[in-house]
This record gives structure tokens, sequence and C-alpha cells, in this order.
């Protein structure tokens, strides 16, 4: 049996066992379902098997047991206002910046550093907390689950981040069903039971609309910045299809059913468990300076092209550039002995064994042993040209693969081979240079304004404009002396 037919072949198994149990009570939308649905004790076991993974391909957890302990407390508060008060949650902190959250069946939620870090109240994070518990309670998570794995339909990280699908299979990446993006029905029906669960524990939902309204703000921000239309590939904006309007008609409803909104907000609290959280890359996982990428603990750095940006992944580093020109960087499996194995060797019998390639060329990289061939393969978007770059750097092997469409090749030819040349171990000093970013909590002085705050940002431009997006609920009056604003250091 082939391993993709195994695959689809274990998965299909589920929702045929629990077809047999025929039409079921939806708990908290109360609908009769008639869907391949799984039994609740076949949801956890899913979000067990999934949990390992989905914290390998998102950077981990975030490794601060405060903030651990105090997500986990608002999320197990909303859910046990929920329709599942039984079912064991499990909230986890992502050590990811993008801004994101989603959840598996089962009860597992998880929510990136990045939306920690724009948030700036508990209501704000329980209305996001309370959106993916709706997903678990009204089982969409289980649903789509089925779905994804019965057609084996699913976009991967890299194949959203790149736009194709053919170079994430080539990256070895499989489907991801949490990636997909809920239906408009499944997002008005998240939103509902979040004010309730809101509602019910003491928050105000209006935490969800200012939460959703700084998003919009960001993305428009982000993408002023790239010099790009606003479309947003991956995060929470594409999984979870809103708009401002819906989540005020979902308010509205609500509160028309009788659910009597609370007024906490949490600022306070909040603002004292983000202050020292770690804003942007985390060193451990390497560090995008402009166009640098710098891995402190790996010991090595590589600059990509002009208008080419970086995409800090699990195990790959990104950078797409102009005419679907893409940089996949990685590492040669650690398990392979390669210390006797010539690096144009490692290229044409390990690494890409059943590729026609031409060379392999051996090159000295800054004094390191290294070797390059090109091929070409078929993508989704047509025929691509893929030079393959091997570098044994002193505590591993490193790979670039550089793919261009055929009309653009020569076009990059040099910048490549510039970025290649570029990779090179760490001096000292850049090591030490290679420090986090951090949220801080400053109390504002009698003579600050939020353009003389706003300086000390550590953004190349618009630094007003991401000050108060990050500090959004004292744009509406002015900023009083004694008022604590979160700002970003070093
Ligand atoms: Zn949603």
């Amino acid at each position: 049996m082939s391993r993709t037919y195994r695959k689809i072949f274990s998965l299909l198994s589920l929702p045929a066992l629990a077809l047999l149990a025929g039409c079921s009570t939806n708990p908290a939308t109360g609908d009769q379902n008639f869907t391949a649905f799984m039994s609740e004790s076949q949801e956890i076991k899913i979000g067990q098997q999934e949990h390992p993974k989905i914290l390998k391909t998102h950077n981990g957890v975030y490794e601060d047991a405060a903030l651990l302990r105090y997500v986990n407390r608002v999320g197990n508060l909303l859910a046990s206002h929920s329709e599942l008060p039984e079912l064991k949650f499990h909230f986890t902190v992502l050590n990811d910046d993008i801004v994101n959250a989603f959840a598996l069946p089962g009860g597992y939620i998880y929510i990136s550093r990045g939306l920690l870090s724009l948030a700036e109240n508990e209501a704000e994070v329980a209305g996001v907390l309370a959106h993916e518990i709706g997903h678990v309670t009204a089982r969409h998570t289980a649903q789509r689950y089925s779905q994804a794995m019965a057609t084996n339909f699913g976009l991967a990280v890299l194949g959203a981040v790149v736009g194709s699908q053919a170079v994430s299979q080539v990256a070895g990446l499989g489907a991801q069903a949490w990636l997909q993006s809920y239906s408009r029905g499944h997002e008005m029906e998240a939103d509902q039971l979040a004010v309730r669960y809101m509602a019910r524990a003491g928050y105000s939902p209006k935490g969800m609309a200012t939460f959703f309204k700084k998003l919009e703000q960001q993305k428009k921000l982000q993408s002023l910045m790239a010099g790009k239309s606003g479309k947003e590939e991956y995060g929470l904006m594409s999984t979870h299809p809103r708009t401002s309007d819906r989540i005020n008609q979902a308010i509205k409803l609500a509160e028309s059913k009788g659910a009597i909104p609370g007024a906490r907000l949490g600022r306070n609290d909040y603002l004292n468990i983000v202050d020292g959280m770690i804003y942007g890359d985390d060193p451990k996982q390497g560090i995008r300076k402009g166009r640098d990428f710098i891995h402190p603990d790996l010991n090595f750095k590589f600059t990509v092209p002009p208008k080419f940006n970086l995409f800090n992944g699990s195990s790959q580093v990104l950078a797409r550039g102009p005419d679907q020109s893409v940089i996949i960087f990685d590492r040669a499996d650690p398990k392979l002995d390669l210390r006797d194995t010539p690096m144009t060797v490692y290229i044409r019998d390990f690494w890409v064994p059943r590729l026609k390639i031409a060379g392999p060329e051996r090159l000295e990289v800054n004094g390191m042993e290294a070797a390059t061939a090109t091929a070409t393969i078929n993508a989704d978007g047509g025929k691509r040209n893929v030079r393959l770059v091997a570098l044994r750097h002193p505590n591993a092997v490193y790979r670039f693969a550089f793919l261009t469409p055929p009309k653009v090749t020569s076009v990059f030819d040099t910048e490549f081979r510039r970025t290649t040349y570029s990779f090179n171990t760490l001096t000292d000093r850049e090591r030490r240079s290679a420090q986090p970013l951090r949220i801080g909590i400053i109390k504002v002085g009698k003579n600050d304004t939020p353009q003389s705050l706003s300086r000390t940002l550590p953004f190349e431009e618009r630094k007003l404009e991401w000050f108060e997006l990050i500090n959004k609920n004292l744009s509406h009056r002015d900023l009083q002396s004694g008022d604590r604003v979160k700002v970003i250091v070093h």
C-alpha cells in the first residue's frame, strides 16, 4: 500500500465508524446534524494525535509559565460556561509571531505570541479564545477535519506562503485541516457562541469587536509597509473570514436573546502579564533583520536579494521574491552521517536521487566546502528551474533551493549567487547583537506625547501608526500622565 493511500485509508475509517451512529444533536447549536461526525472520544483522540505535530510546525510552545497559566485560566473560565463544561480544554501559547489562533477537535486551542502582543486587554484575548471554543463546541473543527481528511484537501503552511501546493510537496509538508478557512455560517455561529460565553464569564463582548478592528488595522499597516495588496495568505484573518458588521450583529443578537454583557476588560492584569514578552522573532528560531537572516544558536547568517520577503518557518526559512521566485533554506537530515560525503555526492545521491540534474559542481563558500546543481521540476504554476546549493557548515549541512520560472531564471542568477556567498558563520559581535525585541509597559510622563513615545519603536517607518495600533484603547482620548502604555524595547 502506498503511503498516501494508507494515510487516506486510516483516516477514512474514522468518519465511516461515526456514520453508524447516525443523527446526532449538536451540543452548542441544538441542531440535528447528519454529518459524518465523530464521537467526542474520537475527537479527543485526534486532538491528542495532532497536538505534537502542531507544536512542530508552529515553532513550539512559548515558554513563559505565568503567561501559560494566565491564558489557561481565562480559557477555562470561558469553557466552563460553554455547552461542554466537562470537556478538558488545552490552551497553548505558540512561540510564533504571526497573529494566529485556531482549534483542533477535542478542545485543543492555540493562540500565538504575535496575537498576544497585539491585544491590549483580557477581554480581547477572551474574545479570541471564546470564538475558538465556539468552533469546538459547535463541532465545526470535527466536521472540517473529517471533510479535509476524507478528500485529502488542505492547505499547507508553506503552500499558503509561497502560493503553490507543489512547492509545499517538494518541501514535504502534508495537508493541514486547521489552516482551511471556516464557512461564513460557521464564523457567525462561533461569534454568537463567543458572545454568550463572554457574557456568562463577565467579560465585555466589545473586546471581540475592538480586537477585530485592530486586526484590520494591522493588516492595512503591514501591507502599506510591504507595498503589497492587503491580501493575507496565512493567519487569523484567512482562516476566520469575518467582518466588523457580522461581529456587531452577533453581539446584538446575543443581547436580544438575553445575554447580559459583563463589563470586565482586564486591561491592567493583561498589561502586567505581557510585560517583557518577546516581540517578533525569537533568537532561538533565528532573527530576521530586513533582508538578513541571523541564527545566533546555530551560528550562521545569510542575506536574500532585494524585494525578497523572509518567512521564518519551523523547519525552513523561506523568501518569496518577484515573478514567483522563491528561496527555500533548510538543513540536511541530521540523522545522516555526512562527515565523509563530499557535498557533490550529497546532492546527487542523498538530496535529490530521483531528479535529473545538471552538475553537481564543487564550490567553496567563505572557507566552507559546498556544491551546486540545477534541475527542472513541474509545479502547479508550470515549470520551475531549481538551483540547489549544499554547504558544509561546521555544525551541519545547510541547503538552499532557488526556484524560478524559466523565463526569469537568468535575471536572478547574480542575486542568487550573492545569497549563496553571503552564507557565513557569525562574528562574536553579530551573535551578541542578535537580541530579541520585547514588549515593555511604561507609565506616561508629563511631557510624553504619542509622537515622542513612538519614536523609540524599532520600526523603519510609520512609528506613530504602530504605537497607536498596539495602544488602540487610548486613541479615543489624549494621553494622560500616569497612563500605562505598551512600547517595544531591545
Ligand atoms: Zn472562526
